[in-house]
């Protein structure tokens, strides 16, 4: 397993001002912010698996088919026109894929997909959490983030500006100082500007939206498709530098193929509105890829697929097993019993499909970067000091563990299974790995939690 990666987009904005008495208001911005997924960044330290999965779509993410998802727009950012677009884009998907994207106001305490309208000027790119991920993050975070910067036509207003158009007269309104007004500034006003003629660059603003709620319906970016892209790999990283990106940052975003892979039975599709534009000095063999603004027809039948509107399950459905809530990891020693009670609080959720899973709870060292090896044949789990539960997890229930005062899910771990580990602490880790019932393998990290450091004194 690897580290979480925290992946923020960083973009130099250029620190020019501009007066709106000067002519000179040209700018070299990027073209476009590149997306990120964002997977992981929310979950618990450390061990989060942000390779598994990572493919054209990750069937382990998707919603329940037929789910009405609650959308919001946040902190009141947006004027009604960039609202409307964004919203009209985003449903483009429910034509095809058996969801209702319900947006809601502002104000709804609990919903799915929150989105950030952001700017040039805060450098979050776009970005989405990716399926039933967007319900591991709080309430009060964004699950999406879009840079308006890209929708909006900023030449239409900085002409306003330069000639004392409405825009230039909103501003005053507003009080803005306008001999001292910078990018910035004007990145983000133009989001709330309620011109009654928005100037959008309505392309980038449809193909981004429906880019990003790809994403949230969960589909991966379509250059992950195994094999299609022969990589120029030192050009690749050597562009992305430029964007602040480092060589793992590159790799998970652009460059890597994960192992599992749920293609779902679709041919690599280059006109998926899930494809990075990809210059031909980024490949080997000049293979390049526009571009794309529209929804494929290879999109759409997969969407069709995830989320059919003729039956109640989809064939691609894979048994899922989702945890989330997990308050804390308590272990205590009881020297009545002579042993460690090892008590996970936590949440887990299943889809459609009957589903495997292993709660396990290991020794590690005090720094929690080693397990500690057994000669335990009972307490083992592949070699180190271990204890599990296997548990066959029904459809479509929700269970919530260890809720009231009569404990309902507790690992027993007896003092004299545990190794002689002379004096030192060690800690108690408690993973869940969803069991692939078609291979018998352990395949999915889903969760995981590390306990204090302990010591057992004989
Ligand atoms: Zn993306």
């Amino acid at each position: 397993m690897r580290k979480v990666l925290i992946i923020v987009l960083l973009f130099a904005v250029t620190g020019i001002q501009v007066n709106a008495q000067i002519k000179e208001l040209s700018e070299k911005r990027p073209s476009k912010s590149p997306c990120t997924t964002l997977v992981g960044d929310d979950m618990l330290p450390g061990m989060a698996d942000t390779t598994t999965g990572r493919s054209v779509a990750d069937n382990y993410k998707t919603w329940e088919n037929g789910s009405v998802l609650l959308v919001k727009f946040m902190n009141n950012v947006g004027s009604p026109a960039i609202r409307e677009r964004i919203t009209r884009y985003a449903k483009e998907w429910e034509k095809f894929a058996n969801i209702t994207l319900k947006f809601v106001p502002d104000n709804t305490p609990t919903t799915n997909i929150r989105i950030r309208l952001g700017s040039r000027r805060d450098k979050l790119g776009h970005n989405s959490a990716v399926g039933v991920d967007n319900d591991q993050r709080a309430q009060t975070r964004q699950t999406m983030n879009l840079d308006t910067s890209d929708f909006l036509d900023h030449d239409f207003f900085i002409t306003e500006l330069k000639t004392g158009g409405p825009f230039y007269k909103f501003l005053q309104a507003k009080g803005k100082d306008l001999t001292k007004y910078t990018y910035p500034q004007f990145y983000d006003d133009i989001i709330d500007y309620p011109s009654p003629l928005p100037r959008f660059k309505e392309k980038v603003a449809k193909g981004t939206t429906m880019h990003e709620f790809g994403h949230a319906l969960g589909l991966l970016h379509e250059q992950s498709y195994p094999g299609a892209i022969k990589w120029n790999k030192d050009t690749v990283y050597k562009y992305y530098e430029r964007h602040d990106w480092d060589k793992a940052k590159t790799d998970f975003n652009v460059l890597e193929v994960s192992e599992q892979f749920f293609t779902n039975g679709t041919a690599y599709d280059p006109k998926s509105i899930m494809h990075y534009s990809i210059p031909s000095w980024q490949t080997l063999d000049g293979y390049s890829v526009d571009e794309n603004y529209e929804m494929s027809d290879g999109d759409k039948r997969i969407i069709a697929a995830m989320y059919p509107k003729d039956k109640k399950v989809s064939d691609l459905a894979v048994p899922k097993v989702i945890v989330s809530n997990f308050v804390k990891l308590e272990v205590k020693k009881d020297d009545v019993k002579k042993a460690l009670i090892i008590t996970p609080y936590f949440t887990v959720k299943t889809g459609a499909k009957l589903a495997n899973a292993y709660y396990v709870a290991r020794l590690t060292t005090e720094d929690g970067q080693y397990y500690i090896a057994t000669s335990s044949l009972k307490y083992n789990w592949g070699g180190n000091s271990g204890t599990y539960l296997k548990m066959n997890l029904l459809p479509k229930t929700s269970k919530t563990y260890n809720k009231l005062l009569r404990k309902d899910l507790q690992l027993v771990f007896p003092y004299k299974e545990i190794p002689e580990l002379a004096g030192k602490n060690f800690r108690v880790e408690f993973t869940v790995y969803q069991n692939n019932m078609s291979t018998g393998k352990l395949d999915r990290f889903v969760t995981y939690s590390l306990s204090s450091p302990l010591s057992l004194v004989r």
